[in-house]
């Protein structure tokens, strides 16, 4: 049986989340968005209002709740701001190959400290030279007396300047291709670690987005996270986990743009009467609502799939691309139903289509989750 309805207690999440977002993100973004700065504040308020680790299990002081309460999160937080919402959820996004693959002690020592007092972590896939070809990343992991010495520039680090634990993907064996790539755990404080070059983005921009440089970090084979050559099932693995709750982000920013153009369509008024009443403007709106919802629902399949333990890597995919194609559409026709006024920074359709640029970009660009559906697709088939 499917059932769309939510449980009484996923219904408060997301009216806390929603409460939370009105009272401490939406007066905040416009500042943030314009000068670029991360949100300490904000995510400290996060931190007490138990947003910014809910995935993690409640032993080691995480929420314990489950892939879809943190969809009902991810939407309610970026439909006040994605900037500031992606500040909240990187943490528990970075803490997800822990999560599932971490020992023990690595869980009790990094989780338990993130939780507990308030330890910001951050995921460190891509390179200069390793994008979507994330096999391709050249960072090294050097074995050395029972140690590990990391070499490498990692680039677009969400929580790169800010993180105090690094997720780091690294090759103990550039010959294996992927099956040399290995994670670890690696302290900010940890020697040899430095913060590199801020990007200047075009949107999302209180999120801290920067380079951070590996230079010879001694890492105890402790910090490994699994096996040797596992890091490339983890990376894979960890996407299938977070996609859903970026397409669910997506979904807010997009319902978010389509709230403001309604409530303008419904007041401004041209050839006496609100441009609502034009068919081509109340049909766009009618388009945002449907995709929308398309959206929302291949989300949370995919986190349902996730929840059971079921391989979601397709369903995964395709809310991700779905949303962020969507986001994307759905703020540019806001934008239009604003005319002039969508085009300056007064008035919201501006920044709301330039946080949703990126939902095409981060966590596999749209071209790679269309090549994820197409390999299942064929998969399926030649079973
Ligand atoms: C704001 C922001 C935050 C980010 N945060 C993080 C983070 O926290 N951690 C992290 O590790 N990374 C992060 N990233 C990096 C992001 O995941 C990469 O930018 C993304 O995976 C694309 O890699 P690339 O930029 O090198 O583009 P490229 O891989 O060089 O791609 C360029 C273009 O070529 C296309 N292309 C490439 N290969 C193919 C193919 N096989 N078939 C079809 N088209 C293809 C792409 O779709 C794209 O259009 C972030 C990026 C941004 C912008």
């Amino acid at each position: 049986m499917v059932d769309f309805s939510l449980t009484p207690e996923q219904e408060a999440i997301q009216r806390m989340a929603r409460e939370f977002a009105e009272k401490e993100i939406v007066p905040a973004a416009a500042q943030y968005d314009r000068s670029g700065e991360y949100p300490r504040e904000i995510v400290k308020k996060a931190f007490k209002a138990g947003l910014v680790y809910g995935p993690v299990p409640e032993k080691y002081g995480g929420g314990g709740i489950g892939a879809l309460d943190q969809l009902l999160i991810a939407e309610e937080l970026s439909a006040g701001c994605a900037g500031i919402s992606s500040c909240i959820a990187i943490n528990s996004l970075a803490a997800i190959p822990l999560i599932n693959y971490g020992s023990e002690a690595q869980k009790e020592k990094y989780l338990g400290a993130a939780c507990r007092e308030e330890k910001l972590m951050a995921l460190c896939v891509t390179e200069p030279g390793a994008g979507s070809d994330v096999a391709a990343l050249t960072t090294t992991a050097r074995r050395l007396n029972g140690e590990y010495v990391i070499s490498g520039s990692k680039s677009f680090i969400t929580n790169g300047g800010v993180a105090d634990y690094y997720i780091v993907f690294a090759t103990v064996d550039l010959s294996k291709g992927h099956r040399g790539i290995t994670a670890f755990v690696v302290p900010r404080e940890a020697e040899g670690v430095s913060v590199g070059k801020k990007e200047d983005k075009m949107g999302q921009r209180a999120a801290n987005t920067t380079d951070v440089i590996f230079d010879e970090v001694v890492v105890p084979a402790a910090d490994r996270i699994g096996e040797e050559g596992e890091g490339f099932r983890i990376i894979m693995q960890t996407f299938n986990h977070s996609r859903p709750g970026v397409a669910a982000s997506a979904v807010g920013v997009a319902r978010s743009a389509m709230e403001h153009a309604l409530q303008y369509a419904l007041e401004r008024e041209q050839f006496g009467m609100p441009i609502f009443m034009h068919q081509a403007v109340m049909f766009m709106l009618a388009d945002m609502a449907r995709d929308i919802a398309a959206g929302r629902l291949l989300a949370w399949q995919a986190a349902w799939k996730a929840e059971r333990g079921l391989d979601n890597s397709k369903e995964a995919a395709m809310a991700k691309v779905f949303c962020g194609d969507m986001v994307m559409r759905v703020t540019t026709d806001a934008a239009q139903i604003f005319g002039g006024y969508g085009y300056v920074k007064d008035y919201p359709a501006e920044k709301l289509m330039r946080d949703a640029k990126v939902f095409q970009i981060y966590e596999g660009t749209a071209q790679i989750q269309r090549l994820l559906i197409g390999r299942a697709l064929a998969k399926e088939k030649l079973k």
